[in-house]
């Protein structure tokens, strides 16, 4: 993998910081940046072919028709299913409430139980606690491993017969913890349970093929895999999305209704994508996926892993640091300072031009677990080098609780 020209795909990295620093971006858990590819592709349907999808007669329309269905092949061959199965969303969140509310409060019963853990994302906890409440079934938590993971081991002790949904996070945004979801669903399956996969942080960065792993349903965000925001996936068995109401009703998703109130909606993926949707993202997630895929995603999953592994190995070295998450795969890296609030050492970071996160990511179960009130978070991608994991070890080096002295006194 050529980096230095990959980054040159990239504009952002034309930019400084506002005290001159190379831009270092090391939040990309929370969101990526966008290749030329990408932002090409946005900037094409607002200046070729610019009018709404699915409902004209004219030519324009046919081509944007065209267009916007295509991005379905483009996605079905991504994670290999079928078209028929794709949804499009607005992201990973929509899509977990689309199945919690059009789906799990259907067909929960009192007593019935759904399975989560404390390193969840809330968007994948929140619905989940909303549907049991709903619907008096309750909500069971896997209790987490020595690392803060969800072992295999754990997960056996926590299924039993009144499971129906397990609900995970196929890597989790904190602890960066990889899943086995294939052996997940094996076992969930064998007590009739169905398995959500929240696949935010696994989607941009590894293959994800559901023939294979055989989870029911999976989420992920376009703009965590250098997609536009405002774009997502949902993607279900075929008969599970036959079975699952659409959270939204309106135009586009019905065959016909009338005054008598009757209502007839089309098949899936089409009854769940109501009204005008975020056409131009949409065409960008298409260019996204055709991007990353031309890098290849093993190639992106083994840098990272080596590029982790190096961060890993330097800052193991500071005796300044805590980290929380050494032995997860992920190139996502969760730490902080010794005696210093992640937020003030986040602003320290940035004014050095290093973008990362603190405070609780969305994941605020988590905090018990780790005793702190908060953290810090590097979560990298295949555009990142060694040398900007050399100059963050330099800055992380300088960071002491005295550094703050002069700010407050
Ligand atoms: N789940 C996980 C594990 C995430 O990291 C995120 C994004 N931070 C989400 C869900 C929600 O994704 P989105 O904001 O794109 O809906």
């Amino acid at each position: 993998m050529n980096v230095e020209a990959i980054r040159k795909d990239f504009p952002m990295f034309e930019n400084k910081s506002k005290k001159g620093f190379d831009l270092v971006y090391f939040d990309n858990a929370a969101t990526t940046f966008k290749p030329n590819a990408v932002i090409q592709a946005v900037t094409d349907y607002y200046t070729k072919y610019s009018v709404n999808a699915h409902r004209g007669d004219y030519e324009l329309s046919y081509q944007v028709d065209t267009l916007y269905e295509s991005v379905r092949d483009t996605v079905a061959s991504f994670i290999n299913c079928d078209r028929k199965e794709v949804v499009f969303t607005s992201g990973t969140s929509l899509a977990l409430n689309q199945i919690a509310y059009g789906y799990a409060q259907k067909i929960l019963k009192e007593g019935d139980v759904v399975i989560s853990d404390e390193a969840e994302h809330a968007s994948n906890y929140l619905p989940w606690m909303h549907a049991c409440e709903t619907n008096k079934a309750k909500l069971e938590f896997i209790e987490l491993d020595e690392h803060g993971c969800v072992s295999i081991e754990k997960f056996k002790q926590a299924m039993h017969d009144r499971v129906k949904i397990v609900s995970l996070a196929h890597v989790t945004n904190v602890m960066g913890c990889t899943i086995d979801v294939k052996e997940i669903c094996k076992i969930a399956h064998s007590y009739g349970a169905i398995v959500v996969i929240d696949g935010a942080q696994s989607a941009p960065h590894m293959k994800v093929d559901m023939r294979d792993l055989d989870c029911d349903f999976f989420a992920f965000s376009a703009h965590k895999l250098c997609g536009p925001t405002g774009s997502g996936v949902l993607y279900g068995k075929y008969e599970l999305l036959e079975e699952m109401d659409p959270l939204m009703l309106g135009g586009g998703s019905n065959a016909r209704y009338d005054m008598c109130g009757n209502l007839l909606m089309k098949n899936p993926p089409y009854k769940f994508e109501s009204g005008t949707p975020a056409i131009e993202a949409t065409l960008g997630l298409k260019a996204a996926i055709e991007y990353i895929t031309s890098i290849g995603i093993e190639n992106i999953q083994s840098y990272e892993s080596d590029l982790r592994a190096y961060m890993i190995s330097e800052m193991k070295k500071l005796d300044n640091v805590i980290i929380y998450n050494e032995k997860s795969d992920s190139g996502i890296v969760t730490f902080n300072i010794k005696d210093v609030f992640s937020q003030d050492a986040a602003t320290y970071f940035s004014d050095k031009g290093i973008s990362l996160r603190s405070g609780q990511h969305c994941a605020k179960l988590l905090m018990d677990f780790l005793d702190t009130p908060s953290t810090l978070r590097a979560s990298l991608y295949f555009y990142n080098t060694k040398e900007e994991v050399d100059y963050f070890i330099e800055v992380c080096s300088q960071i002491t609780p005295e550094t703050f002295l002069d700010v407050f006194f």
